[in-house]
């Protein structure tokens, strides 16, 4: 796999953080740490994944002033419309030029009893949408001592993928949940090793091509120091960042991973 060319993918999971006009701020001083350091755009993918209240905000902005990030959102429903009281339809999502949505991640799944049926149910209303789903998966800390890292997220991504066309559009996230919000990152050896499994069950779920097309990422932990070792593994594609992608220097720093550690 590691011939095949993937345009990596840096991604923002703002979280529950930064109301509309916050947002319009970050993504300013973003954009401009950018430009100030001459970034190559074309280098690396940029998506943000701002809360939904602020995805119309920071798309206006986008559009207007063609700053090239791509909008995704944190979440969807399993359903398109209906008596569905607080959910948002991948139809809004699409309707918001929303490229990208968050599905599986283990906050969803730990405080809101996401299983993995409805982790393939919203995987199929994304694509239902033409959204690309991120699909996160990962190991808890209990999981990697009685299963180690990988089965518990080769598991995950199985069930994700049932049903799944055989040339759907997709992301992978692997997100060890105690390497989450922790500090404590898994090391770029142990991510590819997780990533390699991943990227198998792709090639067996979907087709080898899609495999081959398929970015996969790492997630938890990620900073400007430690994110080069993640990207110079061959199934290792990108980031999905959460804590510093609030940080608008850190987080172009993530995104300039080449330039500044020479990958
Ligand atoms: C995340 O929420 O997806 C994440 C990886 O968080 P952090 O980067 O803060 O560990």
């Amino acid at each position: 796999m590691g011939t095949v060319s993937r345009l990596p993918l840096i991604a923002g999971n703002w979280k529950m953080n930064l109301d509309h006009l916050q947002a319009v701020a970050l993504v300013q001083k973003l954009y401009w740490a950018l430009k100030d350091a001459k970034h190559d755009e074309a280098s690396v993918e940029v998506a943000l994944f701002p809360p939904f209240t602020d995805l119309r905000t920071v798309q206006t902005l986008i559009d207007a002033d063609k700053i090239p990030f791509a909008l995704g959102a944190q979440d969807l429903s399993t359903h398109d419309s209906g008596a569905y009281t607080g959910e948002v339809s991948g139809a809004f999502l699409a309707k918001l030029e929303a490229q990208y949505v968050i599905i599986g991640h283990s906050e969803r799944r730990e405080y809101h009893n996401e299983t993995d049926e409805v982790v393939r149910d919203k995987v199929h209303a994304a694509l239902r949408h033409g959204i690309t789903p991120v699909i996160c998966v990962g190991e808890t800390a209990e999981d990697l001592e009685e299963h180690g890292a990988a089965a518990v997220p080769v598991g995950q991504l199985e069930k994700a993928l049932e049903g799944v066309a055989k040339d759907a559009d997709i992301v992978v996230a692997y997100e060890p949940v105690w390497a989450i919000g922790s500090g404590q990152a898994a090391t770029p050896d142990q991510a590819q090793d997780v990533c390699q499994k991943l990227r198998d069950v792709v090639a067996s779920s979907l087709s080898e091509e899609a495999a081959a097309a398929t970015r996969i990422l790492y997630g938890g932990s990620v900073k400007s120091s430690n994110i080069a070792g993640f990207l110079r593994e061959p199934d290792v594609d990108g980031a999905l960042v959460g804590g510093a992608s609030l940080q608008a220097d850190e987080f172009a720093a993530i995104i300039r991973f080449q330039k500044h550690v020479g990958v």
